[in-house]
């Protein structure tokens, strides 16, 4: 049993604080997965009329963004000008399984470098998000050389705070940020 890799990372408890996070976080970086659905069939679908101006405009959003992949059942980032293209939407179910495996795959990288991989791959999952359960990494607080001393030192307790902020975006700014025309 010396391949510390082989451990799960994050224990039960985990699952139920990172669960409580979420609800107590909201985002729209975030995907639930009602909202999924919705995406799922602007993107597939052209049966429903907008019920307003604002589905109207959220609906072109998704359908300037986001791709259906019929062969891998995904949802995808469009390749944009932000160079953020081909990412695959995660649920925010899915986010502690998603970072799990990340973090597991770069065999408990430090933060910056989960964070990069993650955001590389995926949409939908914020770098505050990854640094909760990298915190609670059983792996990581048994073998503490493994964080980089830069990272741990970037990222102190403020963060939380500020990304907590740029999380609670309105969605008319989310689509300015996100949108370049
Ligand atoms: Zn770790």
């Amino acid at each position: 049993m010396s391949d510390s890799s082989a451990e799960a990372p994050f224990s039960p408890s985990t699952k139920t604080e990172f669960q409580q996070y979420l609800i107590e976080n909201p985002s729209h970086r975030r995907v639930s997965q009602s909202e999924r659905d919705q995406f799922l069939q602007w993107l597939t679908a052209d049966v429903t009329r907008p019920s307003s101006q604002k589905e109207f405009s959220r609906r072109n959003y998704v359908r300037r963004s986001f791709i259906w992949d019929d062969i891998t059942s995904e949802i995808h980032t469009t390749t944009g000008s932000n160079e953020e293209g081909n990412r695959v939407l995660v649920t925010d179910d899915c986010i502690m399984d998603v970072v799990e495996s990340v973090h597991i795959r770069n065999q408990h990288a430090g933060w910056d470098r989960t964070w990069n991989d993650i955001r590389k791959s995926y949409y939908g999952i914020l770098r505050a998000d990854v640094i909760f359960l990298l915190r609670r990494c059983l792996v990581c607080a048994k073998d503490p050389r493994k964080r980089p001393k830069d990272s741990t030192r970037a990222f102190c307790d403020g963060l939380s705070d500020n990304d907590t902020a740029s999380g609670l975006f309105a969605l008319d700014d989310f689509i300015n940020e996100h949108s370049t025309a």
